[in-house]
């Protein structure tokens, strides 16, 4: 069932076997997956089906320095489908290496291994309509080369590893008719967790206060409860909850919110390739189902052991600089579209300056368009009808081949650190009255290490193999020096904050995902993770909310 949470009176108690707070991608996975057991569900999903600009406001926080992290606002949706409502759908498992314990990568190791998230991880690529859990080139496409570029692999880099697109499947949307059809579920909508009631021992969750409205508080009773908040809110509830344990639950060794985690993400450099035009798979391929899939420059675990760096990927992507250089007509024409749309936003004066400041590199655009003629508008009607009109959307827009100007983008693990850390911001209250938070992020030099080894192999490989010869610019050279002067935006990949651990002093959650030394609380998102890989955390959020839903229904 799916109800209107402000209908509830004040003052009600309501009872369940598990209370699930949050609505998306980990709260609706973790439903589907317990509410098969029959056991009574009530989720709490803090938002109803859009975004309100109140809603928006329970987000807020600070950035510490400021600027040094995306507004906390941004990247997050706090409604019903959470961020899977806008999310691109990439999805890609982590590697075997990744829960290794690698001396190189301080404060790495699951206590679990990959084997036993397989099952798991196909299970989420299916809710995810992402096709089969194969990320293998090499028996996906068995009829195709198996390299992103022939005779580019070698013991450093190889390219026969997939990412998988899903829809993108917003999940509120999906999934809502088997919601709606569960008679054992309640989804609250509008309903807001407030507060994680203890019990006098602080050993045992009592109940959840939630309210629609400020004042206006209702509670639920559970037996169990899952938080499943994102990996942010999921700090800011255990360690709101002061008032029975003054430093938070699960707060017992000041773990909770500490190895905040993202990824390294950047372009750095160019390929020119001796024949774009040859051997050479670019674009995305659809597997047997329809799916999209894109193959990727992958750093080998062993090369990774070799330089003692992270685990870390990289692919093509188009220009995202304003240089005309590129000469390719798709992104002059973005770019012309952009730079002039946004200085009209700011009025006729501002448009007028932009336009004079920037008049030769928007003329040498203009020329880059026209010069391609009508095959432009013939592609701008290909991209808008693929991305727009498709039941499955093409992921993202490729530029030709025809501009040989190839960025390469990079995404690194971000090496957990005690002191990268969200708190909370206790001169700063929502509209609920919980404190705000506070994020800061730190990286260190086995992230920038890993960022140049892999620039550095790549632009060896391209060039001893013959394929091309790979660019970096002033800029380029600069990042490289200095990586960490660039600003910094975790494209919602949010890591790390309540990670996994067998014991208490370890780590908050245990193998199983429940908070340590409470009975009956768990947390599920990419909070529990305790490294990042190189990988979009969304599948392996899903994996991990079905394992926990096993793992409930075998509890009682
Ligand atoms: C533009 C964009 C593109 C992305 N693309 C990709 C991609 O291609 N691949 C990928 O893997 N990931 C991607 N992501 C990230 C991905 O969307 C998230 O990793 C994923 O959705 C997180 O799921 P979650 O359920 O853990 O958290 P969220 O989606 O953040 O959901 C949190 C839920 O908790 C609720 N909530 C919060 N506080 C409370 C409270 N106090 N009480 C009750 N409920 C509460 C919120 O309303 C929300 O429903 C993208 C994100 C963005 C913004």
């Amino acid at each position: 069932m799916i109800e209107d949470a402000r209908l509830i009176p004040p003052g009600t108690c309501l009872e369940a076997d598990l209370c699930i707070v949050g609505g998306g991608a980990a709260a609706i996975s973790l439903a589907l997956g317990y509410m098969k057991s029959g056991r009574s569900v009530i989720l709490v999903p803090g938002g109803g089906p859009h975004q309100t600009a109140s809603c928006i406001d329970l987000y807020r926080g600070k950035v510490d320095p400021p600027g040094s992290h995306e507004p906390l606002e941004e990247n997050r949706l706090r409604m019903w489908g959470g961020t899977t409502t806008v999310w691109g759908g990439r999805c890609v498992p982590f590697d075997p290496i990744d829960f290794e314990a690698r001396p190189w990568v301080p404060g790495s190791g699951w206590p679990i291994g990959r084997d036993e998230l397989k099952d798991y991880i196909a299970q989420a690529n299916e809710l995810s309509e992402a096709g089969e859990a194969d990320f293998d080139a090499r028996s996906v496409f068995p009829e195709t080369q198996t390299e992103l570029l022939r005779g580019f692999d070698n013991e450093n880099i190889v390219t026969w590893p997939l990412e998988r697109w899903s829809i993108p499947t917003d999940y509120s949307k999906r999934y809502r008719a088997d919601l709606e059809a569960a008679s054992n579920l309640r989804v609250l909508l509008h309903a807001n967790a407030t507060h994680l009631q203890m019990d006098s021992s602080g050993t045992t969750l009592r109940h959840v206060k939630a309210a629609c409205r400020p004042g206006k508080v209702f509670q639920i009773n559970a037996k169990n409860t899952v938080i499943a908040c994102g990996a942010l809110e999921n700090t800011r509830l255990l360690l709101a909850a002061r008032d029975i344990l003054t430093e938070g639950i699960g707060n017992k060794h000041d773990l909770v919110g500490r190895y905040y985690q993202s990824h390294c993400f950047g372009v750095c450099g160019y390929a020119v390739l001796k024949d774009p035009f040859k051997d050479f798979i670019y674009d995305f391929e659809k597997d047997q189902a329809g799916v999209y899939c894109r193959r990727r420059f992958w750093l080998t675990p062993e090369a990774q052991k070799k330089h003692q760096v992270s685990n870390v990927v990289g692919f093509f992507v188009r220009a995202v600089s304003g240089e005309s250089e590129h000469r390719n007509a798709m992104v002059s024409l973005v770019l012309l579209v952009k730079t002039l749309l946004g200085g009209a936003k700011k009025g006729p004066k501002r448009l007028s300056q932009i336009v004079r400041a920037q008049r030769r590199e928007l003329l040498t655009h203009l020329g880059i368009v026209l010069k391609d003629g009508p095959s432009i508008f013939r592609q701008v009607a290909a991209v808008v009808y693929t991305r727009y009109f498709q039941k499955r959307r093409l992921p993202m827009v490729l530029p030709s081949k025809k501009a040989n100007f190839f960025p390469l983008f990079f995404q690194t693990e971000h090496a957990p650190l005690w002191g990268s850390r969200v708190m909370l911001d206790d001169s700063s209250v929502d509209d609920f009255g919980m404190p705000r938070l506070k994020v800061n992020i730190r990286f260190s030099e086995v992230d920038y290490r890993t960022i140049r080894t892999f620039v550095s192999l790549f632009k060896q490989r391209i060039e001893e193999s013959g394929i091309g010869t790979f660019h970096l610019s002033e800029k380029d050279k600069e990042y490289l020096a200095h990586p960490e002067r660039r600003s910094f935006n975790s494209n919602a990949h949010h890591i790390g904050t309540t990670r996994m651990a067998v014991t208490a002093d370890a780590g908050v959650v245990d193998v199983n995902c429940k908070v340590h030394g409470v009975e009956n609380l768990y947390v599920a998102g990419s909070s529990v993770f305790p490294t990042s890989s190189h990988a979009n955390p969304t599948l392996m959020i899903i994996a991990l909310a079905l394992r926990l839903a096993d793992h409930l229904k075998s509890k009682d």
